[in-house]
């Protein structure tokens, strides 16, 4: 049986019931984090309990015990029997449940805060041999900063993306290549390694930072600017991140192939020091 979490209790996930009033269900009002677990620990939980709490503010919903979230995921790994498979969890917490109108509830309400642990396993062939992505125009909103529960524009993309034959939706903002619909994107051209800088277009990966600090660590050139959508011409590379996937190397743009159609070198080294940083914490 699933244990989850909801407003202090955890419960069977079965007997969890959220209010058909809870803003997160009438106005995706609300925010999410994703942690990974890695038998034994959890990657960078520092990096994703800032951009919780940064998520929070920039949304003006207030959970004051936020801290007590690592200790959440703790008791979910441990009370789902997970610690020995590798797991992501889920936390979600919207602006509470109140009469529908727009405006924030006056007096304010708790916050109602949820979570979930999945085991959860990469899929390793696709790491190895690389994922194709389509190109489709950024509908997303202006705070893509923000890591809202208000996906649909990623859902409809990603959906278009798989009908596609692909793993991933790269979008296209004003002639710039952003980000992927659950993901950060790279590009190696000529050695160095570019990505979109932090804005408000994109929503500041913990893998993205995390490569990037490897990347500098291992002497690779490394470039925050943003990529124009005529430049996918000039690549050699590509590559995506996020928690689940790690360094997903990417071979096809729009059925054009990156490269010779392998992972490229860059991605290679980045993806074995990757897994080598996790190797070395498990000591
Ligand atoms: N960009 C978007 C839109 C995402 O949804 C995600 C993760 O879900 C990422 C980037 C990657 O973020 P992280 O590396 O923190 O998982």
């Amino acid at each position: 049986m699933d244990i989850a979490f909801l407003n202090g209790s955890f419960l069977p996930k079965n007997e969890i019931r959220i209010s058909p009033d809870d803003r997160g269900f009438l106005f995706a009002d609300g925010i999410y984090e994703v942690v990974r677990w890695y038998k034994g620990f959890f990657y960078d939980m520092t990096s994703h309990m800032t951009r919780l709490k940064r998520s929070m503010k920039e949304i003006r919903i207030s959970w004051a015990e936020a801290d007590t979230f690592p200790d959440i995921a703790q008791q979910l790994i441990t009370a789902n029997n997970l610690q020995e498979s590798p797991s992501l969890v889920y936390l979600q917490v919207t602006r509470g449940a109140a009469k529908r109108t727009h405006a924030f509830p006056f007096p304010s309400v708790t916050p109602t805060v949820y979570a979930f642990a999945m085991s959860f396993r990469p899929d390793s062939i696709t790491m190895a041999s690389g994922i194709g992505v389509s190109m489709q125009k950024d509908i997303r909103w202006s705070r893509c900063d923000i890591k809202s529960v208000s996906l649909l524009p990623n859902v409809l993309s990603f959906q278009e993306a798989r009908e596609r034959g692909n793993h991933e939706c790269i979008f296209v903002r004003d002639g710039l290549i952003t980000e992927g619909a659950h993901s950060n994107i790279f590009f190696v051209i000529e050695g160095v390694l570019y990505t979109h800088p932090e804005s408000e277009n994109i929503l500041s990966g913990v893998t993205r930072k995390n490569v990037l600090r490897l990347a500098r660590e291992a002497g690779i050139r490394v470039s925050e600017t943003a990529l124009p959508e005529s430049g996918i011409n000039e690549i050699d590379e590509a590559f995506i991140t996020n928690t689940s996937s790690e360094v997903a190397p990417v071979i096809s743009i729009n059925g054009r192939i990156v490269g010779d159609g392998t992972p490229g070198r860059i991605t290679t080294i980045l993806q074995k020091r990757f897994s080598g940083e996790i190797l070395a914490m498990k000591v």
